[in-house]
């Protein structure tokens, strides 16, 4: 497997979502006529959202949305949302990525796509305690070739690479059972992450055959096991180094036809930082396990240890080299990106790196950053690709 070209450029998958998404997972009645306003930095776009057309236009920097219905699966799934899909994939085209995603706009949070997808799931009736979301039936698909939809919609809308994000079952194991409320559906929390395979199985056999290039396994939490400063959530580190990488594996058994990757990182608390620290020593046997074709890996915060672990992976392995902060209102320039991946260059050869930022922007809805500021970085990000490329392709 390959990459399109070295130094690939791609967000980690979420944007911030602006207002009119973020009425749609608020709102169960009417949606008022409302007005979103494009980044000042992007002049050339205007997204005709009722019609769901997009199309360049100079100086028309607000859309018009007056789309009305009831309900949210039904705003899911309609024009309107169409429409703001394809302004965020205009977005990612105009600052100039190879890969584009869907921002994760029809997606509360990364984990929380697993409700759409199945049944058995509640709200935790617990205000600001673990994710909001608890299993406590046991659960089965309603919705199945749910993400291949989200898929072929972007693969439709995009001439560049597309990706679909996935949680992979042992996050949504770490997150969604709870010892208080899931043990009449799910004894244990590995009983439950042993249904969700299957499930996931089918939905990347349906993935790949929505055409889509790539899929980025969400796997956040093997980064709890790295931090040897602190306890790991479940208490035993190696047992659940293997659990997690076990059950990537079999998630992705016979998928073929798609790059495969995982996405790690530190947590993304936006301005309020990172939660785990160190490097990625501690984990490395494991993830020269997972038989993934590329990893999405943290490295422009300082707690991200040494880039000089990627010698350390095998040379068939992809690396998503995360190039700057997603947390971090500071933009990085493109010679500050630069620097960073010539520091991996040492280790790891052109064509085998790609650049992203450390994390996605916006990991669930709660995230509201400005997407001017978002479009800043990736702007730089390409811009940095440019250099890169002219000097060491
Ligand atoms: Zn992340």
């Amino acid at each position: 497997m390959k990459l399109s070209k070295s130094f690939e450029t791609s967000m980690v998958g979420s944007f911030p979502r602006p207002a009119p998404v973020r009425d749609v997972f608020t709102s169960n009645s009417k949606i008022a006529p409302i007005k979103i306003s494009t980044p000042g930095q992007v002049e050339e776009i205007s997204v005709d959202i009722i019609k769901g057309d997009t199309k360049n236009k100079k100086n028309e920097h607000d859309v018009l949305i007056n789309h009305e219905s009831n309900g949210i699966n039904e705003h899911l799934n309609s024009n309107y949302m169409d429409g703001l899909v394809k302004y965020a994939v205009l977005l990612q085209e105009i600052a100039g990525l190879d890969v584009v995603t869907d921002g994760e706009w029809r997606r509360q949070a990364y984990t929380h796509v697993i409700d759409d997808l199945c049944s058995g799931f509640t709200q935790d009736p617990r205000p600001g305690i673990r994710f909001g979301l608890i299993v406590t039936e046991p659960i089965s698909a309603k919705s199945p070739g749910l993400l291949a939809n989200d898929a072929k919609f972007l693969v439709n809308n995009s001439n560049r690479l597309t990706k679909i994000s996935v949680p992979s079952p042992y996050i949504l194991g770490a997150r969604l059972w709870d010892p208080d409320y899931s043990t009449k559906a799910y004894p244990t929390r590995e009983k439950f992450i042993d249904d969700l395979v299957p499930i996931l199985n089918y939905e990347l056999q349906q993935l790949v055959k929505s055409g889509i290039d790539i899929i980025q396994i969400d796997e956040p939490d093997m980064a709890v096991l790295l931090d040897p400063a602190k306890e790991p959530i479940y208490g035993d580190r190696e047992y659940d180094l293997k659990l997690g990488s076990t059950k990537i594996n079999e998630m992705i058994h016979g998928i073929d036809g798609a790059r495969t990757a995982m996405h790690m990182c530190r947590w993304n608390s936006l301005n309020r930082g990172w939660h785990w620290e160190g490097g990625y020593e501690p984990i490395i046997e494991t993830l020269k396990s997972i038989n993934v074709n590329q990893f999405f890996m943290e490295f422009s915060i300082p707690v991200a240890g040494s880039v000089s672990i990627l010698k350390e992976l095998p040379e068939d392995k992809l690396i998503g080299l995360g190039c700057l902060d997603p947390r971090s209102e500071l933009i990085p320039t493109a010679e500050d990106i630069v620097k960073r991946v010539e520091e991996a260059l040492k280790y790891v050869s052109p064509d085998r790196i790609g650049l992203n930022p450390d994390c996605g922007f916006a990991p669930d809805i709660r995230h509201n950053i400005p997407l001017d500021e978002c479009y800043a970085k990736l702007v730089n990000q390409v811009k940095a690709a440019k250099i890169l490329e002219s000097k060491h392709s």
